[in-house]
């Protein structure tokens, strides 16, 4: 049976371990960190194979290094420049198969946060880095809001049991912003209530399957007319799309 984990890393960061309960093989997304990695694999006497890294950022990627000195492991990212020990240039909608673990991921570009910014999907789960977050989505830093929007769309099209594992903790000032954003909406409500226990006993909020997400993270609701009226309200703007819907969200959520 594959199982996934959270390993707290840095300040709010997550390195997700997902590992054969059985054969104790092993993978890890986005080590911004190797010691806390380090700490688990020994509690847990795991076998890493293989490292995935969503994108460049050093609190994705910092830990990479001293984990393939270490360990005997394939690294899959984009950007095969940015991440060390990446040989493979992920394209979208590239398969790659993790033998040990006898599972395939699906490479879902999604750039934006970072222009080599890539998802990786297997049912029923995407490991999403930091561009579908629960709750909200990442800082558009080197792409454009037509290219957040059309990554939010590849992500939106998977199955809504998918649950979405994001590389930070930040569901609840996430949804601080979404109920700011829809004051009615009784999911985000509900939400909301469930994340404050989840923290107040410091476990983690994340994952959220796409159900959820898609009744909760404004981001991914510029097309429903109440996301729409309040953002037009708070820039006393008309929009004429639901790219320019999805700057404003970020542009409003940036300012707060
Ligand atoms: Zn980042």
């Amino acid at each position: 049976m594959l199982k996934v984990i959270p390993i707290p890393a840095l300040r709010d960061n997550y390195i997700w371990c997902m590992y054969d309960t059985t054969t104790k093989h092993c993978l890890l997304v986005d080590p911004g960190e190797a010691k806390p990695a380090i700490e688990t694999i020994e509690k847990l006497q795991l076998n890493p194979v293989a490292i995935l890294v969503t994108h460049h950022h050093w609190d994705h990627s910092n830990g990479v290094t001293d984990l393939i000195n270490k360990y005997d492991v394939e690294v899959f990212a984009c950007d095969e420049n940015k991440i060390p020990g990446a040989k493979i240039h992920l394209k979208d909608g590239d398969e790659f198969l993790i033998n040990k673990l006898r599972i395939k991921f699906k490479a879902i570009r999604v750039p934006c946060h970072t222009l080599d910014h890539t998802a990786f999907y297997t049912p029923n789960l995407v490991f999403t880095g930091d561009t579908l977050f629960t709750g909200g989505c990442g800082k558009f830093f080197e792409g454009t809001p037509t290219q957040m929007f059309n990554s939010l769309e590849k992500l939106k099209k998977l199955s809504l049991e998918t649950l979405v594992y994001c590389g930070h903790e930040y569901t609840q000032s996430n949804l601080k912003f979404a109920a700011l954003v829809e004051p009615k909406n009784i999911d985000i409500k509900n939400r909301v209530a469930e994340v404050d226990k989840l923290r107040s006993q410091q476990l983690p909020t994340v994952p959220a399957s796409l159900a959820i997400e898609m009744k909760t993270n404004p981001f991914l609701r510029t097309n429903i007319p109440d996301v729409i009226k309040s953002v037009e309200d708070c820039f006393n703007k008309k929009f004429n799309s639901e790219i320019e819907v999805l700057a404003a969200l970020r542009e409003w959520k940036n300012s707060i």
